[in-house]
């Protein structure tokens, strides 16, 4: 099915977009579920007004946290995204810290990832020979600085570089895996980015992300266990507090980033990822024709 809306910037809301959706905090028309190859993709929002436009996902569901992290339909997501006209998405995730420098609360504009998932649906390109897609930047760098500008205009402080660790959940991290991740160099653990990070390249799709710091680590700082609390003691009232702040202010940093976006036209390497496949006649202008017989 093709659908009639054509919205360049989308954003894909991680841990607690669903409760700014209750509280109305984000508000727009509900476009609903849209049918992919790959299975329907999480409900979209279309937020429009005569300063700026863009569409709203949040990954884990509508009313609570009912979708977590391993399975998420990112093929379904990304594709929905798009069919809708999409070119430019900016994602948000709460991971945990690694790197004890960050505060919880701490926005911080990643960008790098290791990728320690797996059986997960990680690519368009099955058994189609083409997908060897370049990683250096592995975020847009043009949305990075529209997110950087979007934070300052706004005086919120954020940290503009961090390596992030996504793992396969939903179970937490052992120490152990904490420590070896710290001397990999990663700085938080999450389990969302991956693979939407790669599958919104393959699709030639800018791609950036704002993270918000909602716990330290395992091992990290020492917590003891408190059974029916959240992640079992791992965060506290005071973080919780310090998240809850971070997480109302995502309203307003993502309608300044679609000011800029409507302000500014973004050219950049993101939208030539599968330029050489072009070039070579292995795939067509058109990219539904893409991922055909997969
Ligand atoms: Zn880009």
């Amino acid at each position: 099915m093709r659908y009639n809306v054509n919205v360049p910037f989308a954003v894909i809301g991680g841990s607690q977009a669903y409760t700014l959706l209750q509280k109305g905090y984000i508000q727009g028309k509900r476009i609903g579920e849209i049918q992919t190859p790959f299975g329907d993709s999480q409900p979209i929002y279309h937020i429009s007004n005569p300063q700026y436009e863009m569409l709203f996902l949040s990954r884990h569901g509508e009313k609570g946290y009912s979708l977590t992290a391993p399975f998420i339909n990112y093929r379904a997501n990304i594709y929905a995204l798009k069919e809708l006209g999409v070119k430019h998405i900016v994602s948000w995730s709460g991971p945990g810290a690694i790197n004890k420098a960050y505060k919880i609360g701490e926005f911080v504009i990643i960008d790098d990832v290791v990728d320690e998932t797996h059986s997960r649906e990680f690519t368009f390109y099955k058994n189609r020979g083409i997908g060897f897609t370049r990683q250096f930047p592995v975020f847009c760098p043009i949305l990075r600085k529209c997110i950087v500008e979007s934070l300052n205009i706004l005086h919120i402080n954020f940290s503009g570089r961090g390596t992030y660790v996504c793992t396969q959940g939903p179970r937490l991290e052992t120490p152990a895996e904490i420590r070896k991740y710290k001397s990999f160099g990663c700085d938080l653990v999450g389990m969302t980015l991956v693979p939407e990070v790669f599958l919104a390249k393959e699709l030639e799709l800018c791609y950036a992300s704002i993270c918000y710091v909602t716990n330290y680590a395992e091992g990290v700082v020492d917590k003891p266990f408190k059974a029916g609390e959240l992640f079992e003691g791992l965060s506290d009232d005071a973080d919780r507090k310090a998240v809850e702040d971070a997480v109302t202010q995502f309203p307003s940093i993502i309608i300044n980033i679609a000011k800029y976006l409507k302000r500014q036209r973004i050219i950049c390497q993101c939208q030539s990822s599968m330029e050489r496949y072009k070039k070579r006649g292995d795939i067509e202008d058109d990219w539904h024709d893409w991922i055909k017989n997969t």
